[in-house]
C-alpha cells in the first residue's frame, strides 16, 4: 500500500481502507488491530498530522502482512491469480 500525504482529523479503519479476502480469516482482527492502535496512538500523542500519519504508517505495515495472508489462502483454495492478472472492476 503506498504511503499518502495525511491529514488532520481524517483516517480509515479496516476495509475502508484495505478490502480483505474473505479466505485469510483475517479480515475482523485487522479492522480491530487497526481501531485498537489509532485509539492508542490518539490517546497518547492526542489529534495531530503527526499522529494520524504515524497511526497510518503502523496500520499499512500489519495490513500488508494479512493481505497477503488472503492472498495466499486465495491462491490455495480459489487458485487466485496474482492481483496484477486480476481484472479491474469499475465503480
Ligand atoms: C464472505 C466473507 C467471509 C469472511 N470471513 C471472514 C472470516 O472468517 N474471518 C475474518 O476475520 N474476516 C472475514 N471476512 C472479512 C471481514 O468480514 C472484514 O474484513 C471485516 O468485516 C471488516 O470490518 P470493517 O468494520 O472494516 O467493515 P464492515 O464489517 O464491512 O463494517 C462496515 C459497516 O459500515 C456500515 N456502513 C456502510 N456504509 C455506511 C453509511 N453510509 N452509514 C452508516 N453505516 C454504513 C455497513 O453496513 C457495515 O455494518 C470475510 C469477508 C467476506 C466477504
Amino acid at each position: 500500500m503506498a504511503a499518502w500525504i495525511s491529514t488532520a482529523g481524517i483516517t480509515l479503519v479496516g476495509d475502508a481502507i484495505h478490502l480483505m479476502s474473505s479466505v485469510g480469516g483475517v479480515g475482523a482482527v485487522t479492522a480491530i488491530k487497526n481501531a485498537a492502535d489509532l485509539a492508542r496512538i490518539l490517546g497518547k500523542r492526542g489529534f495531530s498530522v503527526e499522529s494520524i500519519a504515524a497511526y497510518e504508517h503502523s496500520m499499512r505495515a500489519s495490513a500488508r502482512i494479512n493481505i497477503q495472508r488472503g492472498f495466499a489462502g486465495g491462491k490455495r483454495i480459489f487458485n487466485q491469480l496474482p492481483f496484477e492478472l486480476c481484472k479491474q472492476v469499475d465503480s
